[in-house]
C-alpha cells in the first residue's frame, strides 16, 4: 500500500534523526505517565497569550480529566468523541493531549482543522507557544529542519496539520485529530473528509481518532452528534451538595430557576440550581464544588473501550462569561422569542447539544443556509431585481458566475429613485428588471434613460412561463406561480437533488454532475433577507398547501422573495434574448 510506504520512509528518517538527541532526554520522554497527571505536572502555558495561569490545571476544567486520560491508546484502536460549547476548554484538551502524545507516545499524527487559515492561526497562537515551552520539544524547534510548511518533524515523531479541504490521502498515521468537524468544508462528489480522516489510521493496530467539536445546527445534520450517538455517551453530571448524587447533567440548564421583576427582567440573585431528585436549591457560590465533585455518567459503558464519548454543557464552566445569569438569559431569549437563531445559540453554545426541535421554519432555514458559499471574485454579469412598494424599493443584486449559477451580492431598500440609481452604479449592474404593477408611471420614467432595465408584470393567464408584452418590448409578462415554484425549488430542492446525483455518480466512479443554475447566498446572509425568503411558506389554509405552487406569504413581508423571483424571469429572458447575441 502506497500510503503505508510513505509513512515508513518517514519513520526511517526519524530513526536517523533520533540519534541526534541525548540519551537522557530520550529516557525521560519514554517514562510512562498518564496524560492527566503528566499534563498537570509538565504542561507549560506561560507562552500562551491571554492565559490566566502559567501551568495547566484541571481545577478549572474538571470535566477535561476523563477525556484527557483517553489519549492513552496503547493496545487498542479507538475513537474519542468530545462535544461541548465554545469557551469550555476544548482547544486546551486537544493541545494537552497532543503534547502528551508527542512526549510519551510519539508517532505520526495528523491534525485536521476546518480550514488552512484556522490551522495556521491555531498553530501560531496556541500550538507553537506550548511546544516551545516544552523542555524536550522546545530546543528541537530551534533547528530549522524541525518546522515544515505545515508540519513538525521532531526526533521521534512527525505531525501534519491542515484544513479539512486539503488532500490527505497519501498520509497514514496512527493518531488523527478532527477539530470542529461540524464546520468542515464539504466537497461535492468526493468522500466526506471525516471518512477520509478515518481511513488514515487503517494500517495500525493501535490508533486513536480524536473528534472535538461544538455541535452546529440541527441534530439531523450534526456530524459530531452522529459520532457521539455511536459512542459510550458520557454526560458530565454536577454533584448535588445535599444528596451527594450525580443528578444534574451539565447540559440540563432547565434545572436553573429564577424570578423576574415587574418588567420581566431576570433577578440575578434569585437564580438557583435545583436537584431534580432531592429538590435541594443550590446557589452559584456552590458551583465550584458541584463541578469538582461531578463526573461523567455513561449511557453505554460497554462502548468505553473502543469509542468513549464525552459531552458537557455550559454548567461545567467556572468562567464569568458563562455564569448562571448569562445561561439563564440565553434560556429566556430562546424560550420567549421562539426565534430560530436564539434557540440555535441556546442549544449549541449553552447546552452543547444540536438543536432537537428546530420547528418547521428552522428546518427550512437550515436547508437554505446550505446554499451559503463564498462569493466568487470573478463574475460575468451583475443583475438587479426590484420590488416596487408604496414607500420604498426593495432590491436584490446578483452576479452570474462562470458555471451559470448566481450569487447574491446585495439585498436592501432604496427610499427614492435616486437612491436606487446609486445602488445600480455602485454595484456595476449590467441589466435589471423592475416590478411595474404598481407606481407604473414612475417605473417607466425611470426606465426611459436606462435601456438596460426592463419592466415586469405578473400575469397567470399568458399560457407560458414568460413573454414579451405586445404593448412594449421592454415589458416582460410572466406567470408568477411558475417562478415561485422555480425559486422554491432552487432554495429547497436543487442542492439535495444534486447531492443524490453526485453520490450515485460516486458509486459508479463517475465524476459528479456540474452544479448548474444554483441560486447561491453569501456566507453570512442578512437576517431580514432570510426572513423574507422564509416568509413564503406552506399554506395551511388550503388543501394540499404543502405543494410549492400553494405556498404563500405568511405576513405579506416577502419583498426580497419577489425581487428574487423577477431575477429568475430575467434569467430566462437573458438566456433567450441576450446571451445568444453575445456569443456571436
Ligand atoms: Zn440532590
Amino acid at each position: 500500500m502506497r500510503s503505508r510506504r510513505i509513512y515508513r520512509s518517514e519513520d526511517a528518517a526519524a530513526v536517523i534523526r533520533r540519534s541526534q538527541i541525548s540519551l537522557l532526554s530520550r529516557l525521560i520522554s519514554r517514562v510512562f505517565e498518564a496524560p492527566d497527571s503528566w499534563c498537570v505536572k509538565n504542561l507549560d502555558l506561560s507562552r500562551l497569550t491571554g492565559n490566566p495561569g502559567d501551568r495547566f490545571t484541571l481545577d478549572d476544567y474538571p470535566h477535561l480529566r476523563a477525556p484527557l486520560r483517553e489519549f492513552d491508546y496503547r493496545g487498542r484502536r479507538k475513537v474519542l468523541t468530545c462535544v461541548g460549547p465554545e469557551q469550555t476548554g476544548k482547544t486546551m484538551l486537544e493541545l494537552a493531549g497532543f503534547v502528551w502524545t508527542r512526549r510519551i507516545l510519539p508517532s505520526g499524527a495528523l491534525i485536521i482543522y476546518p480550514d488552512d487559515g484556522l490551522a495556521k492561526q491555531i498553530d501560531r497562537t496556541k500550538m507553537r507557544p506550548i511546544l516551545e515551552a516544552d523542555p524536550v520539544l522546545g530546543p528541537q524547534l530551534a533547528k530549522r529542519a524541525t518546522t515544515g510548511a505545515m508540519s513538525y518533524r521532531f526526533s521521534d515523531s512527525i505531525t501534519y496539520y491542515l484544513g479539512s479541504g486539503s488532500p490527505i490521502t497519501s498520509l497514514s498515521v496512527p493518531l488523527v485529530f478532527c477539530d470542529e468537524l461540524d464546520t468542515w468544508l464539504e466537497f461535492g462528489g468526493q468522500e466526506s473528509p471525516l471518512t477520509g480522516a478515518k481511513k488514515r489510521t487503517r494500517a495500525y493496530d493501535e490508533a486513536l481518532l480524536v473528534e472535538v467539536c461544538t455541535p452546529r445546527g440541527l441534530e439531523s445534520e450534526s456530524l459530531i452528534w452522529e459520532e457521539f450517538r455511536q459512542s459510550s455517551q458520557g454526560y458530565f453530571h454536577l454533584c448535588c451538595q445535599a444528596c451527594g448524587k450525580l443528578t444534574m447533567r451539565s447540559c440540563d440548564v432547565h434545572n436553573l430557576q429564577w424570578e423576574l421583576d415587574d418588567d420581566d427582567r431576570l433577578i440575578p440573585e434569585s437564580i438557583r440550581l435545583i436537584c431534580p431528585e432531592c429538590r435541594h436549591e443550590h446557589t452559584e457560590d456552590q458551583k465550584p464544588e458541584m463541578i469538582r465533585s461531578g463526573d461523567y455518567v455513561h449511557r453505554y459503558p460497554d462502548a468505553l473501550a473502543t469509542h468513549p464519548g464525552y459531552q458537557w454543557g455550559a454548567l461545567v464552566s467556572l468562567k464569568k462569561s458563562l455564569d448562571w445569569p448569562t445561561i439563564a438569559e440565553a434560556q429566556l431569549a430562546a424560550g420567549s422569542s421562539g426565534h430560530y437563531k436564539a434557540q440555535l445559540y441556546f442549544y449549541n453554545s449553552i447546552r452543547g447539544l444540536p438543536l432537537r426541535h428546530g420547528g418547521v421554519a428552522g428546518k427550512r432555514e437550515t436547508t437554505i443556509r446550505k446554499l451559503c458559499v463564498p462569493t466568487p471574485v470573478k463574475l460575468a454579469q451583475r443583475w438587479i431585481g426590484v420590488d416596487v412598494q408604496a414607500d420604498r424599493l426593495y432590491y436584490v443584486v446578483r452576479g452570474l458566475d462562470q458555471t451559470g449559477s448566481t450569487h447574491l451580492l446585495a439585498a436592501g431598500q432604496a427610499e427614492t429613485w435616486d437612491a436606487l440609481d446609486s445602488v445600480i452604479r455602485r454595484h456595476g449592474v449590467n441589466y435589471g428588471i423592475l416590478d411595474s404593477g404598481y407606481r407604473t408611471k414612475e417605473v417607466y420614467s425611470f426606465l426611459k434613460s436606462r435601456p438596460y432595465l426592463l419592466a415586469y408584470k405578473g400575469n397567470p393567464h399568458i399560457g407560458t412561463a414568460w413573454k414579451i408584452s405586445e404593448e412594449s418590448r421592454r415589458l416582460i409578462l410572466a406567470n408568477p406561480d411558475r417562478y415561485k415554484v422555480e425559486l422554491l425549488d432552487a432554495l429547497y430542492e436543487r442542492l439535495s437533488r444534486w447531492r443524490k446525483e453526485a453520490q450515485a455518480a460516486e458509486r459508479i466512479h463517475r465524476p459528479a454532475p456540474p452544479r448548474k443554475n444554483f441560486v447561491y447566498l453569501p456566507e453570512n446572509p442578512d437576517r431580514e433577507y432570510l426572513d423574507m425568503l422564509l416568509d413564503v411558506s406552506p399554506n395551511n389554509k388550503v388543501k394540499g398547501g404543502h405543494a410549492y405552487d400553494k405556498w404563500a406569504s405568511a405576513s405579506g413581508n416577502d419583498h426580497y422573495f419577489d425581487a428574487e423571483k423577477m431575477l429568475l424571469v430575467f434569467r430566462d429572458y437573458w438566456n433567450e434574448k441576450i446571451f445568444p447575441n453575445l456569443k456571436r
